[in-house]
């Protein structure tokens, strides 16, 4: 076993305390990654609070990793130490089932294996990217490319590909009106590569408190959702909108902005149920659908999207010692827009 720093939090109410965790030695396909960024993600914060279903302790989260490979194993073939490359929500599936041929590993019908809050293959709790190394498969690993930062990398690993799956899935692009709700982690991304990709983007906030950033960022138009006006102006105006908000909404409310057979996809995973009526949905015949991260494959392909068009993150990059503080302005709604932990202070005070 190799003994690493990291910083868990002991109960759902936390706080973060530095803490040392084991990770496994190298099998062959192993990579051992010296991480020197960490994102923070709402779902690491769903997820330690037991909001989604209890969770050992000490938990140490983080699925936004990006860092250099320190250590190979034997029979790895597609990384060299050195390298710069990322991980994200998922650190092994079971690569024969349908969906994992098909490249949708955060779908495999044996289940995927989670980056932390999992049991691995090997029976050991997985534990997450606020820590100095982690040991993954060198399938779960997916390369950064040279344009960009290892800071602005490691939210593109979870933010980046959640946003930009259903993006292509749903087909954004020129001609396509779509709307982000939520201007957060997710959202923030969600706006940056539908822009990129040539869609017209509209933002639903709950305040018109980021619209000037918002329309920096490449929105077109900007809403505040607060405001009843702004759902009978938006009526029936969207192909495809993309729900990044962490809390229960009003689905019914969304689903009528929806144009003729428009989809609204729901990334936000609030712990409690979305009701939906039936009207909501016989009306324009439209659908409601949900979305999971993206394949490895997907991922490197987003990475690369990224490099090409320029785009990375709104980081705010913060000490190990202040990710309580960090999830605290998370819940508020005050993250502009994605907190990044350098691992280079973990083992400070
Ligand atoms: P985040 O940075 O906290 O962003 C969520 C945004 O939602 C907030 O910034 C806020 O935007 C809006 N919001 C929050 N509470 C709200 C409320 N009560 N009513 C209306 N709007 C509210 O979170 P994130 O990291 O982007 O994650 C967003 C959600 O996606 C989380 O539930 C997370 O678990 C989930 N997630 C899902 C996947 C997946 O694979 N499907 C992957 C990653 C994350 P405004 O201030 O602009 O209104
Ligand atoms: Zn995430």
């Amino acid at each position: 076993m190799i003994t690493v720093n990291a910083r868990a939090t002991f109960s759902p109410e936390g706080p973060f305390k530095l803490t040392t965790i084991e990770r496994r030695e190298l099998q062959p396909h192993d990579v051992l990654i010296e991480i020197r960024y960490a994102g923070i993600c709402h779902s690491d914060i769903h997820t330690a609070r037991g909001e989604w279903g209890p969770v050992k302790y000490p938990l140490v989260p983080g699925h936004e990793i990006a860092g250099i490979v320190s250590q190979i194993g034997s029979e790895v073939t597609k990384y060299v130490v050195g390298d710069r490359v990322g991980v994200g929500c998922m650190v092994d599936s079971c690569g024969e089932c349908a969906n994992c041929h098909k490249g949708e590993e955060q779908y495999c019908l044996h289940g995927m294996t989670g980056t932390y809050a999992a049991i691995d293959r090997y029976g050991q709790y997985t534990q997450g990217g606020y820590s100095t190394h982690i040991v993954v498969t060198e399938d779960f690993v997916v390369r950064i490319p040279d344009g960009i930062e290892l800071d602005a990398a490691a939210p593109l690993l979870c933010a980046g590909i959640t946003t930009y799956s259903p993006l292509r899935h749903w087909e954004a692009g020129p001609g396509k009106k779509i709307a982000v709700v939520g201007l957060g982690g997710l959202g923030h991304m969600a706006l940056k590569l539908a822009h990129a990709m040539g869609a017209e983007v509209t933002v639903l906030s709950q305040t018109l408190k980021k619209k000037e950033e918002a329309l920096e960022l490449g929105a077109d138009y900007y809403y505040a959702s607060s405001d009843p006006e702004t759902f009978k102006q938006l009526a029936g105006s969207f192909d495809l909108i993309i729900n990044t908000v962490s809390a229960k909404i009003d689905i019914n409310a969304y689903l009528s902005l929806l144009s003729l057979d428009g989809t609204l996809v729901n990334v936000g995973a609030p712990a409690e149920p979305l009701p939906v009526n039936a009207m909501s949905l016989i009306g324009h015949r439209r659908s409601f659908a949900g979305s999971m991260i993206g394949g490895i494959r997907e991922t490197q392909e987003m990475l690369d999207f990224c490099a090409e068009h320029r785009i990375a993150p709104e980081i705010e990059i913060i000490h190990a010692n202040q990710i309580d503080e960090a999830w605290e302005r998370v819940l508020a709604s005050d993250v502009r827009y994605r907190f990044v932990i350098d691992i280079s202070t973990m083992g400070k005070e």
